[in-house]
């Protein structure tokens, strides 16, 4: 079946209910939110009973609590190891969103390895796996490294940085990937040749680790390692590789996330979800949503 879904907001007044009533909205079966702002602490308690509603409309409405994702606040860095108390902070507040992830039934949280802020990759693939190792000495969550284009000192831009981290992590089954495949093209893989990415993570044992797909298209060139998402279709990978990479068989079971841009002040994904199930590019995208939702 299908896996897909969208980025969706979680809101101080109906939090994760409020994530699912928009997912629906959207023809999803699958989502990703942060637990709070992405780039600050502040977070609210959770309220048992929005959880519990959440859980009975996702259950009415055939949503799968293992296509929940929750993505990882930006301002951890577990690759900082110029500034300690920086690096602690990011264990303790990983710690606390994994947490977070537990009291709401989610399994599986997306992380960005990190920035190696100068200090070379070897140092921060380290500092990354000790810090993953602390981490999962205290929680039960599964945390998913996500494939980055390279922008700045970004560490994860390859398989193999990926995989000596992983290789490094003693707990295997907390451990996994996202792929996002605007990452994977701005960081110079070839999407037009799916079939050799699959090769690629298959030769380092990583293809059972993909755990979510973001689902992107980029403005940039392959290679350019800007990280610039284009909306479904609309940039330089294009229409019919995505939906190539959405319907690979080895990726049937991974819940796929598009996290495309906003066209104003419009969500473009109940409008992209409907090209990914009738695979037909939708050339109207901006006229379509201000119609639907203006
Ligand atoms: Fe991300
Ligand atoms: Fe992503
Ligand atoms: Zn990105």
């Amino acid at each position: 079946m299908l896996l897909i879904g969208s980025h969706v907001g979680f809101s101080k007044e109906k939090q994760l209910l409020g994530s699912v009533l928009e997912s629906i909205s959207y023809g999803s079966n699958a989502f990703m939110f942060y637990t709070g702002a992405p780039q600050n602490t502040v977070r609210l308690p959770l309220n048992d009973l929005l959880t519990y509603e959440a859980m009975k409309l996702m259950k009415e409405n055939s949503i799968d609590i293992n296509n929940v994702v929750v993505h990882a606040p930006y301002i951890i860095n577990l690759a900082n190891t110029k500034d300690l108390d920086k690096y602690n902070f990011s264990i303790d507040f990983l710690v606390n969103e994994c947490k977070r992830c537990e009291d709401l039934g989610i399994k599986k949280m997306v992380l960005h390895p990190g920035s190696h802020v100068g200090c070379g990759v070897d140092n921060a693939i380290n500092s990354i796996a000790n810090g993953l190792n602390k981490v999962f000495s205290c929680t039960k969550t599964t945390i998913l490294l996500e494939t980055m284009a390279g922008k700045g000192t970004e560490v994860g831009k390859t398989f193999d940085e990926i995989k000596e981290i992983i290789d490094r992590i003693e707990n295997k089954d907390q451990i996994g990937i996202c792929l996002d495949t605007c990452h994977l093209s701005d960081g110079g893989y070839d999407i037009d040749h799916f079939d050799t990415i699959i090769e690629e993570l298959k030769k380092r044992d990583l293809l059972k680790k993909v755990g979510c797909v973001h689902i992107n298209d980029s403005k940039n060139i392959s290679g350019s390692h800007k990280d610039r998402h284009a909306n479904f279709g609309y940039g330089t990978i294009g229409f019919d590789n995505l939906i190539n990479v959405i319907y690979n068989r080895d990726l049937e079971d991974v819940p796929k996330i598009l996290e495309t841009p906003w066209i104003g002040e419009y969500p473009p994904y109940k409008f992209e979800i409907e090209m990914i199930r009738t695979k037909k590019f939708n050339p109207n995208l901006e006229e379509n949503l201000k119609k639907y939702y203006g």
